[in-house]
């Protein structure tokens, strides 16, 4: 098969046999659930029920007018014992069900009524990022998308989520990129998928078959294979520039999973008030792959799977490579959240950094052509001007930089720092 790639880039341990033959079971409802008011990138939302109020499953309870927001519906049907401006929490009797209906199809929409489905669906990107999907599909004035990419690469390590999807409900997905050429008029749409999962290239291309315009585009097995402008690399041959959006290259990219959630959003009505996530790791007792109420909190989501194992050590939110530490187990499942990791105490043993030896493995593996080693360095020593030279904000913070380096530099770290200072500064003008 075709192995198609990009420059750069690591090949760490996928550890992906934990949770990947587990098929996506419903998790039981929760009691209460907490849905924060910012799940996305973008302007949080405004409350719009009040304490003591009944919901039910599917109800828009807050909404922004800013374009770059995305509203946020209740996840189980109760009602609202607290408004806060960070929160609402939502109590329930454990049997809420949401009321599958085939409402409407894609030939009967127009783009813009497609657009606009997806924005009232809450929609936004499910791989992690958790970008507004309804803003992404509007090209801005003067450019124009030829081809949708769905990424189907699911690269980090430990995440099988999308594997799953992919493997269960294909046509889902197939359905989630035939709208999404419609609504943004690209002639052609790939899916992106690792050779790894070769019962997901199969299950795609079978379900595929019929849409000439729909092709399954094989990948090499690397990471960060499934990053935007990796992805576009691989398989369209082209650059996104320095400073620069997929679709100064006429390319939009989305999740696999996302385009699941738009087959949803238009054929059943249904919004983003569940996901799946992939709950695994050596310190979990029983890894799976879970359907799992949006607010639930990661306590109760690990009891289902057996609870933590006595070695248990860190808790990760999403894949070892881009994803944030917790601090405790009161942390919620968000729209973002792709997987819950944990790891055991001999996996997260601290080492001492050393001095850089200039090797420059580094540089090589960085998939964004940067000199890690200097970004780091000068937002250690906050010469952020310099930092800003090296294209420090082009950095996609892949973390394969630190990976690689035998000094144990944590360069990502560093660079995100950086990052953070500049941002802070500009803020305060
Ligand atoms: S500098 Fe940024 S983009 Fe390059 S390898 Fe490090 S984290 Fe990835
Ligand atoms: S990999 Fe580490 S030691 Fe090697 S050049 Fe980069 S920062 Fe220095």
């Amino acid at each position: 098969m075709e192995k198609r790639s990009f420059k750069g880039g690591i090949h760490p341990l996928y550890n992906k046999e934990l949770s990947q033959g587990k098929a996506i079971e419903v998790m039981g409802e929760p009691k209460k659930v907490t849905l924060p008011l910012q799940q996305h990138i973008g302007a949080p939302c405004q409350p719009i029920v009040e304490k003591g109020q009944d919901v039910v499953v599917g109800q828009k309870i807050a909404e922004s007018d800013k374009f770059v927001s995305a509203p946020i519906h209740s996840s189980i049907t109760g009602k609202v014992v607290e408004v806060t401006e960070k929160h609402i929490v939502i109590e329930g009797e454990q049997n809420s069900k949401f009321e599958v209906k085939n409402v409407r199809d894609i030939d009967s929409l127009t783009p813009e009524e497609i657009r606009s489905i997806v924005k009232e669906a809450g929609l936004v990107g499910m791989g992690g990022a958790a970008f507004p999907t309804h803003v992404k599909l509007s090209a801005p004035e003067g450019k124009k998308f030829d081809t949708i990419l769905l990424n189907g690469a699911e690269c980090e390590p430990y995440l099988t989520i999308d594997h799953r999807i992919m493997i269960e409900q294909p046509e889902k997905i197939v359905y989630g990129l035939r709208a999404l050429l419609k609504a943004t008029g690209a002639q052609k749409g790939y899916i992106g998928i690792e050779l790894n999962k070769p019962d997901a290239i199969e299950a795609l291309r079978k379900a595929s078959e019929a849409y000439d315009n729909i092709e399954v585009a094989t990948l090499e097995v690397k990471y960060p294979q499934g990053g935007e402008k990796q992805l576009i690399k691989a398989i369209l041959d082209k650059e996104v520039p320095v400073g620069g959006l997929p679709v100064d290259v006429g390319a939009l990219v989305n999740n696999v999973y996302t385009a699941a959630a738009i087959y949803e959003a238009i054929k059943e009505d249904k919004p983003l008030f569940e996901r799946g996530v992939t709950i695994t790791g050596k310190g979990v007792v029983e890894p799976k792959n879970l359907l799992v109420k949006v607010g639930t909190t990661f306590k109760e989501v690990l009891e289902q799977c057996g609870g933590l194992k006595e070695n248990a050590a860190k808790i990760i939110s999403g894949g070892p490579m881009m994803g944030r530490a917790v601090a405790n187990l009161d942390e919620i499942v968000t729209k973002g959240t792709s997987g819950i990791l944990v790891l055991t105490e001999d996996e997260v043993e601290l080492v001492e950094e050393k001095t850089c030896i200039k090797c420059a493995r580094c540089v090589d593996a960085c998939p964004m052509y940067l000199m890690p080693n200097y970004l780091a360095a000068y937002s250690r020593k906050s010469m952020h001007d310099d930092a800003q030279e090296y294209h420090l904000f082009n950095c996609i913070e892949c973390g394969c930089c630190s990976f690689v380096c035998p000094s144990r530099i944590p360069l990502v770290h560093l660079i995100r720092q950086g990052k953070w200072e500049i941002n802070s500064k500009r803020a305060k003008k």
